[in-house]
């Protein structure tokens, strides 16, 4: 897979470069995994697989930046403020998307949504951020109750595995007692809720 720098001017080894430098490696393992799992999903469902790629290399850039910082970037980049309150788990997609502009001069909309959207989703979902949404669900170094169904369900109808995840994720979250971003609720409305 090599990149035809339409989006940005790195290779595909500079972003893995990248992505390497700026988390653990346990971490660097799970986006390698994304990103095998996007381009699959991305072949399978005929969306951008070098945009699929690029996507699932940005979605965690944020991931292990300190807090502190994070919230410098919320507020450099006018970013909504309200999402403060609700930890970095919110925080990381919206902050990524924002140091990939920022840093490799990345503006694709649609690349940039997909690492926007990748944790809470929303309920308008282009192809590209559905594949992002659901690699990082599926991807092989994932384990927990559920993810040979979210898997087989991705293999078969990917709305589908969107709308399992999205389920499964709201489930969890209400079972633990953890604070839901709104946003998470617009996406469960629109992809499991009963229309
Ligand atoms: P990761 O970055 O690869 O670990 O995966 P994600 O970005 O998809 O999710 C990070 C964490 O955010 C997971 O533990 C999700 O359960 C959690 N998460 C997703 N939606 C919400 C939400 O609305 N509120 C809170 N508090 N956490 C959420
Ligand atoms: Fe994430
Ligand atoms: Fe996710
Ligand atoms: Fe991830």
């Amino acid at each position: 897979l090599i990149y035809s720098n339409r989006y940005f001017a790195l290779t595909r080894e500079e972003l893995k470069g990248q992505a390497r430098i700026q988390m653990s490696a346990k971490r660097f393992k799970h986006v390698l995994g994304v990103e095998a799992a996007a381009v699959r999903l991305a072949e399978q469902y005929g969306a951008s697989i070098e945009a699929a790629s690029i996507a699932a290399l940005c979605h965690d850039m944020a991931k292990e930046k300190p807090d502190q910082e994070m919230k410098e970037l919320i507020k450099e980049t006018g970013l909504p403020s309200e999402m403060i309150d609700y930890g970095s788990n919110i925080w990381h997609g919206p902050c990524a998307a924002e140091i990939v502009k920022r840093e490799y001069h990345l503006f694709d909309e649609d690349i940039l949504n997909a690492i926007r959207y990748h944790t809470v989703g929303r309920s308008e979902m282009s192809l590209l951020e559905q594949v992002i949404y659901v690699a990082d669900y599926i991807e092989a170094g994932r384990q927990f109750p559920g993810v040979e169904e979210a898997r087989r369900l991705a293999d078969e109808d990917l709305e589908a595995a969107v709308s399992f995840g999205t389920q499964q994720t709201l489930a969890h979250l209400i079972q633990t007692k953890k604070k839901i971003y709104p946003r998470a609720v617009a996406t469960y409305n629109r992809w499991v809720a009963d229309k």
